[in-house]
């Protein structure tokens, strides 16, 4: 099993991935961690995991399972955000109704320090003795707020903050324009919970330069070789008009030329020149070919293109 696009927690991780090949993943987990510590992160990958096809290593994050799981169209997946007790029997109930498409169904409860006792004691039945298909992700901020019979009948998950400075190398990699002070500044006020920074950027480099921004997101993926992350990049950009279109592939050029430089200049570089030269190769495909008026659907197929080479050359 592995985790693109979670960082850290690398315990947790090592856990998760002994569990799989020894006794497979357990029916019920309790996600734990304050907000943008990476419980939806997590849950995504573990859904993925259970239902991603892949004979090799999953989640693969190229099949059809991985890509309805990232994309939140699964059928076999419901999110639920602090159901009542009356939401709470609606699921039970509709866990006993078999999957549509995989082997496994799967529920994901947020907030789940916030749903009331009534609702709690409604969920314990099917925690305990639900089908064999039946998954249960809760996810909450505080696990106090949830009830001791609740937790025993989970294992539970403890997302914990990355350090300093893993969380500031991400984010130097992550927003490569912004200034190293404020970078720092971000990642020692976001306490290791590097959600919080991610989004606090990302709002402020969206409200500056909305095409940069996406250029940013996109290419820090491909450095990761988060192919979730691509994956999901690649679909919201076939969103996009043909301006927008055209304004991301100049900035992603941009970006791709000036670390070229880095790298050629600096021998500590982060990245291979080869590496970098292929990207832009892409990005030159795919700027001839908007060009040229090819649709902009056969354009983000190319990006898929590019995520199954990240592949190949593996994950992290
Ligand atoms: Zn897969």
């Amino acid at each position: 099993m592995k985790f693109p696009g979670l960082l850290g927690n690398d315990k947790l991780q090592a856990r998760l991935r002994a569990q799989k090949r020894e006794r497979g993943l357990s029916h019920a987990y309790l996600l734990a961690g304050p907000l943008g510590s990476g419980k939806h992160t997590l849950a995504q990958l573990l859904i993925a995991a259970f239902l991603c096809t892949n004979k090799e290593e999953v989640p693969c994050g190229t099949c059809q399972d991985c890509r309805k799981v990232w994309l939140h169209i699964h059928p076999d997946v419901k999110w639920v955000k602090t159901p009542s007790v009356g939401e709470v029997r609606g699921l039970r109930k509709d866990a006993y109704i078999r999957p549509n498409e995989g082997l496994r169904k799967l529920y994901v409860i947020e907030g789940m320090q916030k749903v009331n006792l009534a609702a709690q004691n409604a969920l314990l039945k099917v925690l305990e003795e639900g089908p064999e298909y039946a998954v249960f992700l809760l996810l909450a901020e505080d696990e106090d707020g949830v009830l001791e019979t609740v937790r025993s009948r989970c294992e539970t998950l403890r997302l914990a903050p990355v350090s300093q400075e893993v969380g500031e190398a991400y984010l130097r990699r992550r927003f490569p324009d912004v200034p190293p002070e404020t970078i720092a500044r971000e990642a020692g006020a976001c306490e290791g919970y590097l959600g919080r920074a991610v989004w606090r950027l990302e709002a402020a480099a969206q409200a500056a330069e909305p095409a940069g921004a996406r250029a940013d997101a996109f290419l820090a993926c491909l450095y990761e070789n988060n192919t979730m992350g691509l994956l999901k990049s690649a679909v919201e950009l076939e969103g996009l008009s043909r301006e927008e279109w055209s304004a991301f592939l100049q900035a992603a050029g941009d970006r791709l030329h000036k670390t070229l430089r880095e790298a050629v200049h600096k021998k500590d570089a982060q990245f291979e020149t080869a590496q970098i030269l292929l990207y832009l190769d892409i990005i030159r495909v795919l700027k001839a070919q908007g060009e040229a008026n090819v649709g902009l659907g056969h354009c983000a197929g190319l990006l898929h293109v590019l995520c199954a080479e990240v592949m190949e050359r593996g994950e992290t």
